[in-house]
């Protein structure tokens, strides 16, 4: 099972991505690297459907997903600046996306990031007279729970659950967006520079934590970088852009060895 990216991409007339014909294997950890402005956050956006495509086709097993939106792709995207609801606790984070709820006929909504878990529990009618503190746990409720309990611990974040965003630490943050994206158990996972934002030490830790993740789960990834350190060791095979072009898609070793061209030759710093 593969998922295959074939894409087109202009912007004002200029070709931001040109036919971009990437296949990444099921499972397989994909790094996505190249100088600024070379097009891959860009990449990224168009496959998770942020972003119209010019042309091309996406797909993410056997489904074609062009004009699908991005909920009903199954795809999650972790971005550098976290995008974690303030106002919201760790768990109500990583849990938002489970929390998909049946109302009336049947009709399943999403609540609003806006509505505190009380107020979502009198919307659905099971809000009960429990002693302060305390709430109601749905059957489904209890899934959800188990669901982020689980996503927790695989990000040691057990222990911030009750904790709000400002309660933490940048490094911490960044786990919690993961968690948030990974709760849902999606069939590919994107991340853009998801370690930018992070110390060095901070960006080791959390590298190794990222690559521990992904063994797994074993969720398809693909991981923007333009860190070549990052690149080599965190990468099943490595991506390289340039200027909305693949110049390479190779393991680490075989691009240090046999670089494509002088490009990628001195993009990864192959000797002469
Ligand atoms: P960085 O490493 O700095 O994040 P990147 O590889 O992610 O860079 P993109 O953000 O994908 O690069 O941008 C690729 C190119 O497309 C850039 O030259 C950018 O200015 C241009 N671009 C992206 N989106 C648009 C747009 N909507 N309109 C015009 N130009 C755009
Ligand atoms: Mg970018």
């Amino acid at each position: 099972e593969k998922k295959e990216a074939t894409a087109s991409k202009s912007a004002d007339g200029v070709n931001v991505l040109r036919r971009i014909n990437l296949t990444v294997a099921d499972g397989e950890f994909m790094v996505l690297v190249g100088p600024s402005g070379c097009g891959k956050s860009t990449l990224l956006r168009l496959i998770a459907g942020l972003e119209v495509m010019t042309g091309g086709n996406i797909w993410v097993g056997d489904r074609l997903v062009n004009d699908l939106p991005p909920k009903e792709r199954d795809i999650a995207m972790v971005f550098q600046n976290y995008a974690l609801y303030p106002h919201m606790s760790v768990y109500d984070n990583i849990a938002f996306g489970l929390r998909r709820r049946t109302i009336g006929g049947g009709e399943e909504f999403t609540p609003s990031p806006h509505l505190t878990a009380w107020a979502e529990n009198l919307l659905v009618g099971m809000t009960r007279n429990l002693p302060k503190g305390l709430r109601y746990i749905s059957k489904k409720e209890r899934s959800v729970n188990e669901r982020v309990k689980y996503v927790a611990q695989l990000l040691q974040i057990e222990g911030l659950l009750n904790r709000l965003p400002k309660q933490l630490s940048g490094g911490q943050r960044q786990r919690v967006a993961l968690g948030r994206a990974i709760a849902r158990n999606p069939q590919v996972f994107l991340m853009d520079e998801p370690l930018s934002n992070l110390d060095a030490k901070l960006r080791a830790e959390t590298r190794a934590q990222i690559v521990k993740l992904q063994r797994q789960l074993g969720t398809t990834t693909i991981y923007v970088t333009h860190d070549q350190t990052e690149a080599m060791t965190m990468g099943d095979r490595i991506t390289i852009l340039n200027q909305g072009q693949i110049q390479q898609v190779a393991q680490p070793l075989e691009l240090y060895n046999r670089p494509a061209n002088l490009f990628v030759a001195e993009f990864i710093g192959s000797p002469p």
